[in-house]
């Protein structure tokens, strides 16, 4: 593995650059946001009158059409839903320099090679392991969510130099940059939410949850025990691993966990993984969501609308109300 922090960035690298922001969702307010204050002259590309356009604005930053916003940037980074960057990197491509940087934050476009980037271009990801709102809080704080880079063109050879000096810009390099690839990254990435963190956890727990349920328990008591302390033991798994949590734990609870885990998430569940990773990797998976945008998402809007439906959503929502502190 090979790790990098604050002294392996080129101090040159990016210096005095313009580094433009496609998107202002999640991932581009926060990167916007921390490269400004790390004293980069920034510039977010939005449509104008779409709602981001006035709460970039109001943030202080400058607002600029995308193709009008990409124009002399040194560095564009592309932050707008994976779906929408394919049309995105047409339309701005007539006004992207000659050996600019383009910067990804997720591999998909490239590694699935629904974006096939002009040659003379440097094309890196620089992947935070965390959500947006971390990225802007823990840079405030001083701290950084860890970040992956990856260079996948490198023209001008000063791509991994820009990639590494604008992870150093959003505090990334605070926790170190680990080396990937966008191949490791995108397949990794997909995986982890789909298996385990997104997609495995909510199933586990609205599973959790009907069983409760339907044995006759109270709904309040269901949730309070499958949806709202798993944070608490999350926390702990985030912080210290398997170890601080089991010191945390009763020794009832590790007895409970040591022999019942594993009829759970059990060897059928591990198979199904590595189905769902096969998936993933030969490209199944990409092709399945492309045709469902194609599709207008009509298939997903229903899946959406049934998780949104479940009954553990209507009691956690009553619950929650209680404790107005839970969404600071
Ligand atoms: P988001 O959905 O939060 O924000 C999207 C932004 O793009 C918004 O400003 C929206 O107004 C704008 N937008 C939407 N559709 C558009 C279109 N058709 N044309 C132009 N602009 C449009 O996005 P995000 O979750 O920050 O994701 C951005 C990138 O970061 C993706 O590649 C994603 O995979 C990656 N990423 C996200 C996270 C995360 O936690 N959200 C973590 C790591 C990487
Ligand atoms: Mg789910």
């Amino acid at each position: 593995m090979q790790i990098y922090s604050q002294k392996d960035v080129k101090p040159k690298a990016l210096k005095g650059a313009r580094i433009a922001i496609l998107g202002y969702g999640s991932q581009g307010r926060a990167h916007a946001l921390n490269l400004k204050d790390s004293g980069y002259d920034v510039v977010v590309g939005l449509r104008k009158g779409g709602e981001s356009w006035n709460k970039a604005k109001k943030d202080g930053l400058q607002v600029a059409e995308p193709a009008e916003a990409v124009k002399g940037a040194k560095l564009i980074a592309f932050l707008v839903p994976d779906l929408a960057q394919k049309d995105l990197y047409k339309s701005v491509l007539d006004n992207v320099a000659l050996g600019a940087t383009i910067l990804f934050a997720h591999g998909f476009n490239i590694h699935y090679k629904l974006i096939k980037p002009r040659k003379d271009l440097d094309v890196v990801l620089i992947a935070p392991k965390g959500p947006g709102h971390l990225v802007r809080r823990q840079y405030e704080q001083g701290y950084g969510v860890p970040c992956l880079i990856a260079v996948e063109q490198n023209a001008t050879k000063q791509g991994f130099h820009n990639a590494l000096a604008y992870a150093d810009g959003i505090g990334g390099t605070r926790g170190g940059v680990i080396k990937t690839t966008f191949a490791e990254e995108t397949e990794t990435d997909l995986f982890g939410e789909q298996s385990v963190l997104c997609g495995g956890t909510t199933e586990l727990v609205q599973k959790g949850f009907e069983v409760l349920v339907e044995a006759g328990y109270q709904p309040e008591i269901a949730y309070y025990e499958v949806m709202h302390e798993l944070k608490l033991i999350v926390d702990l798994l985030h912080e210290g691993g398997l170890a601080k949590m089991h010191k945390y734990v009763s020794e009832t609870c590790k007895y409970g966990d040591l022999t019942r885990g594993s009829r759970i998430v059990n060897k059928a569940t591990k198979r199904e993984m590595k189905k769902v990773l096969a998936e993933v990797q030969s490209g199944k998976f990409a092709r399945q969501w492309i045709a469902e945008n194609k599709k207008d998402q009509k298939k997903y809007k229903q899946l959406m609308k049934k998780d949104l439906a479940h009954p553990i959503e209507k009691v956690g929502a009553k619950l929650r109300a209680r404790m107005p502190w839970l969404e600071q």
